[in-house]
């Protein structure tokens, strides 16, 4: 066979290989030589047979000064008029632009664009990956879901880009918390997953889980100053133990991650087979909710709102009960998110309200003083548009004067559409209802931020009421709260008063009213009507009025309320 020899390169071989074209022709070894090394034996193999049938090879070529190029070579035999092979011909063309794109996108398809963390499609291949090592090597895998608590109220509360700098935080410390060959992903939102790819004991799972936990015990600091402390809830299951399968290995660390948030959150649960039991009986529970209120299964307690001053009850908490033909009474903290989860709750939101009014009703009848009632507003009932109306409409009906009606509303629903949420409260201010703050102190919110809202009142959480004699900090916060709330012409109730000692604290530092234990549970409405004041004989039972914190100027009032459907 005759020697082989380059006859023709088109100048831009030069910029693509990196050498002068007369250097290349004087060495056609250097068309081997330039090709990557891990490529070198398939190009060369490609171009030995050349001759027979051409070849399409991509490939990658190293330039002298050691960057890299791809390359796509495409050569083909040209035969003379006997069909004899006399030269090769072909084109090669640098595709390092396109093949970069490419990657880029193949990166975008596989990694979270936010953290850089292994998407959901690429976790799941990762998972896949591992269980067949381990099946091969009978190795134990962890899979492991941890989901950032309350990660909504910061969202609601710092806005979008501190809560994407978070987390990046987090997933920084995720990975940080891992061995290398563990695949940390981010599933979406607030939820992250780690695939633990070979882990010597369940024990093992325990000490990492530990770990995980322990990355989140110093505070983040994802800019615009903030500094916030966030815990994780996480849910842990293992291959083969619990399951073999993929998908049911993800469904139970996502039973055993529910477990861990209602077990109050900031904590991690390993899986057990009772945990899918639970989550049919909440799909059970959502069928039964939506039959409970034509089966009259609801009812309200009342709780007694105390003066500090005079100990007289100034007002009543509406407070909902289910009471579920087997299980008996069941507290709102077990099906509330139900309701708010499908949407019930509004529904039962506007039962609720007729209630209250019908038995303020009730009690003006049997000769009982009214005082104002509280009812209690989820987020998703606040959010909606006909809210105003609803409420309205129901006072009317009713015949309620609407100083009798209060709501309360979180300070984490508040925050989710201040536009929205100012306008609401407006409408519902110029109506003459009250209006409060419930559980102040869980969110993020500063009380100067609630100056934009037309409030009458703010109630401090029972996390911080109930360590209030033994804990400087919760001290520290409950008697700055009420000072501050204070300035802000808002009245001060305090939540969860169990003791004299608490009650006592609360009394020296100006805190208005209170709720709790000490005086009063939660009261079915005939046992709450027997406490309430009776009206004197010859007094007319008009309410009495409730003195208000004054309003915004009528102008800004007026706007609110013809913007507001009522
Ligand atoms: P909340 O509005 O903060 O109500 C206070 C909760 O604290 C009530 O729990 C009450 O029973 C409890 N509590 C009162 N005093 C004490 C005390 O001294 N010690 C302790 N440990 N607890 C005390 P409950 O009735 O289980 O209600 C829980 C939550 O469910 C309420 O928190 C409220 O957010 C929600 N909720 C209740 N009824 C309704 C309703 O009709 N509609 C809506 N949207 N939410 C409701
Ligand atoms: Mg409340
Ligand atoms: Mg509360």
């Amino acid at each position: 066979m005759r020697r082989r020899q380059a006859l023709y390169l088109s100048p831009a071989a030069e910029t693509m290989l990196g050498y002068p074209l007369r250097e290349i022709l004087r060495r056609p070894r250097l068309l081997v030589r330039t090709v990557h090394e891990e490529d070198r034996a398939r190009v060369h193999a490609a171009r030995k047979s050349a001759a027979s049938g051409g070849y399409d090879e991509t490939y990658r070529v190293v330039r002298p000064d050691g960057t890299i190029r791809w390359v796509r070579d495409h050569a083909f035999p040209v035969r003379d008029a006997c069909g004899a092979v006399y030269r090769i011909a072909g084109i090669a063309e640098d595709i390092t632009e396109r093949k970069l794109a490419e990657e880029r996108l193949l990166h975008l398809a596989h990694y979270d664009v936010l953290t850089d963390l292994p998407n959901r499609v690429l976790f799941y291949d990762r998972l896949r990956q591992a269980i067949l090592q381990a099946r091969r090597n009978e190795w134990i895998v962890g899979v492991m879901l941890i989901d950032v608590d309350r990660f909504k109220n910061v969202n609601d509360t710092l806005g979008r880009a501190v809560c994407a700098r978070l987390l990046q935080q987090v997933s920084a410390r995720l990975k940080a918390a891992v061995r290398a060959g563990d695949t940390v992903g981010r599933l979406g939102g607030d939820e992250f997953a780690i695939v633990l790819s070979n882990l010597a004991s369940a024990r093992d799972g325990n000490l990492v889980a530990q770990k995980v936990m322990a990355s989140f015990h110093d505070p983040f600091r994802p800019g615009a100053g903030a500094e916030i402390y966030v815990t994780a809830s996480i849910g842990i299951t293992l291959f083969p133990d619990d399951s073999t399968d993929q998908d049911t290995l993800i469904q139970n660390a996502d039973a055993a991650m529910y477990q861990a948030k209602d077990a109050g959150r900031n904590s991690y649960r390993f899986y057990t087979p009772e945990m899918n039991a639970r989550a049919s009986r909440l799909l059970s529970m959502e069928s039964s909710l939506r039959r409970a209120l034509e089966r009259r299964e609801f009812l309200l307690h009342y709780q007694p709102k105390v003066s500090v001053a005079t100990g007289g009850i100034v007002g009543l908490e509406a407070l909902l009960r289910w009471r579920h033909p087997e299980h008996g009474l069941v507290p709102p903290g077990d099906f509330m998110p139900v309701l708010e989860e499908t949407g019930l709750i509004t529904q039962i939101g506007e039962w609720v309200l007729g209630m209250v009014c019908a038995q303020l009703r009730q009690w003006q009848h049997e000769g009982i003083d009214p005082v104002a009632v509280a009812i209690n507003l989820s987020a998703r009932q606040f959010a909606d548009r006909d809210l105003g109306a609803v409420i309205q409409r129901t006072l009317e009906a009713h015949d309620i004067a609407p100083r009798l009606v209060e709501f309360e509303i979180t300070e984490s629903s508040l925050m989710t559409n201040t536009e929205d949420s100012t306008r609401v409260l407006e409408f519902l201010a110029n109506l003459g209802v009250g209006l409060s703050i419930d559980d102040f102190g869980t969110g993020y919110s500063s009380l100067g931020y609630l100056k934009r809202f037309a409030l009458d009142a703010l109630k401090i959480d029972r996390s911080f009421v109930r360590d209030i004699t033994e804990s400087a900090d919760d001290a520290t916060i409950t008697r700055a709260v009420i000072s501050m709330a204070h300035s802000l012409g808002l009245k001060v109730i305090a939540e969860g008063v169990e003791t004299a000692a608490q009650l006592a604290f609360l009394a020296e530092h100006g805190c208005d009213e209170f709720q709790g234990y000490y005086f009063s549970r939660p009261l079915p409405a005939a046992e709450c009507g027997e406490r309430l004041p009776r009206r004197r004989s010859g007094d007319p039972g008009r309410p009495r009025p409730r003195p208000r914190r004054p309003r915004r100027s009528p102008e800004r009032a007026a706007a609110g309320c013809a913007r507001v459907p009522g």
